[in-house]
């Protein structure tokens, strides 16, 4: 399984600029692949592992070249590609794409090294060290520990829009490292659970509780302010560079702030529980309607989905996707649908009259179709007439994130 570890760099002043020389030449590697895919016939152009054939030459026609890392060069040659892949998997689905640019500096900030090239040293205290070929060490906040067992196959040095440097490890770990998974027959409704990903609530659980979402009303009415000074401001001056570097760092810590709390969630779950059901989010559904907020909504419960079965893996917990079409609609206890605006809270069924919330409801039905999935078929016991509470209790976020150490 893939995953990735991200953290702030500390570079020192020197080093930051040599990173800024380094990624700029990157930048030029990449134009230039850029270039030759676009302008020169040749054999061993086409392909990323065919294009790195040209790097010797590319090294004694611009000595430049030679300044960087050879593996990260090639990495630089491979995000060309997978560029141009990744452009042509949207056009398939029917999205219109423009072409591949040419990159500016402002739009190319970052570079990998894949392989080898680093090392990662002195992991045990807070910071630990990155040591990168041909740059030297950089301090990083090790916040979050690499789990042993996992393989760092990639690192990407990043220096974002606000001015702060990130290094993110891209992760590998051996599926057979794993711990081992209960028996299925060992599941049932009291150690499983089906969540559903709500509106109101940030999650609602088919055994009742249901987890609020973070509070960041104060962060977003600041964003709200700061961006509104931003559009009062001249653009390309320096004022307006200087709120736009404000306006991106309020945008980071709330997206850190999510982050993190995703993480005390997941992690959360998978202690709770030995399986875990959750709806299948429709993505292509999602790129498609770009930028709404409905969208920005499904891209949080993707990374909260991901996050999820990254954690279960590691715990050994059964996360299950299901079907998400008519959750909310069919009725837990008789299966008959019925329509139901979005502002209709309450589940009355007028074919068997069971009611609850709307949201406990459609829980239970992806607790329903978890079994399904897993061939459990129903348990015995409906929660339906026996766990299920006729009134959920709230579980705050806060209680979620202090019950317990969440440390992952
Ligand atoms: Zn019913």
């Amino acid at each position: 399984m893939k995953y990735s570890h991200r953290y702030f760099a500390l570079p020192t002043q020197e080093i930051a600029e040599r990173l800024e020389n380094h990624i700029d030449i990157h930048r030029q590697a990449y134009n230039y692949t850029r270039y030759e895919y676009t302008h020169i016939e040749a054999e061993n152009i086409g392909s990323a592992y065919k294009h790195h054939d040209r790097l010797t030459d590319w090294k004694h026609e611009f000595p430049v070249f030679r300044e960087v890392h050879s593996k990260a060069l090639q990495r630089t040659v491979k995000r060309f590609y997978q560029n141009l892949s990744n452009l042509k998997s949207r056009k398939e689905k029917g999205i219109q794409v423009g072409k591949l640019n040419w990159k500016s500096p402002r739009e190319f900030q970052s570079m990998t090294y894949s392989q080898s090239g680093f090392e990662l040293k002195n992991t045990s205290g807070r910071n630990a060290t990155l040591w990168l070929s041909k740059l030297g060490n950089i301090q990083i906040r090790y916040h979050r520990k690499i789990p042993d067992m996992a393989l760092i196959k990639e690192v990407t040095v990043k220096k974002e829009t606000t001015g702060d440097w990130f290094v993110s490890f891209g992760l590998e770990i051996d599926d057979s490292e794993f711990p081992e998974k209960q028996d299925l027959d060992s599941l049932s409704t009291s150690n499983s659970v089906g969540i559903d990903l709500g509106i109101l609530n940030y999650i609602h659980t088919s055994d009742g509780k249901a987890v609020g979402w973070l509070n960041l009303e104060n962060e977003y009415s600041r964003l709200r302010r700061e961006q509104q000074k931003l559009s009062r401001k001249r653009k390309g001056s320096y004022n307006y560079e200087k709120q736009r570097q404000k306006v991106a760092k309020i945008k980071r810590k709330i997206r850190r702030k999510v982050i993190d709390y995703q993480h005390k969630l997941t992690t959360w779950l998978v202690r709770e529980y030995d399986a875990v059901f959750v709806e299948d989010l429709d993505v292509s559904g999602m790129l498609q309607s770009d930028g709404n907020a409905k969208n920005k909504q499904d891209v949080a419960w993707r990374q909260f989905i991901t996050l999820l079965e990254y954690k279960g893996e590691l715990y050994g917990t059964y996360i299950v996707q299901v079907e998400a079409r008519g959750t909310t609609k069919e009725c837990a206890s008789c299966s008959v649908e019925t329509k139901k605006p979005l502002w209709v809270r309450e589940h009355s069924c007028p074919a068997c009259g069971f009611q609850c919330d709307r949201d406990a409801n459609a829980s239970l039905n992806i607790l329903q179709r978890g079994f399904t999935e897993l061939g459990l078929g129903w348990p015995e016991s409906t929660p339906v007439e026996t766990a299920l509470p006729t009134d959920t209790h709230s579980v705050s976020a806060k209680r979620v994130v202090e019950t317990g150490s969440f440390k992952c």
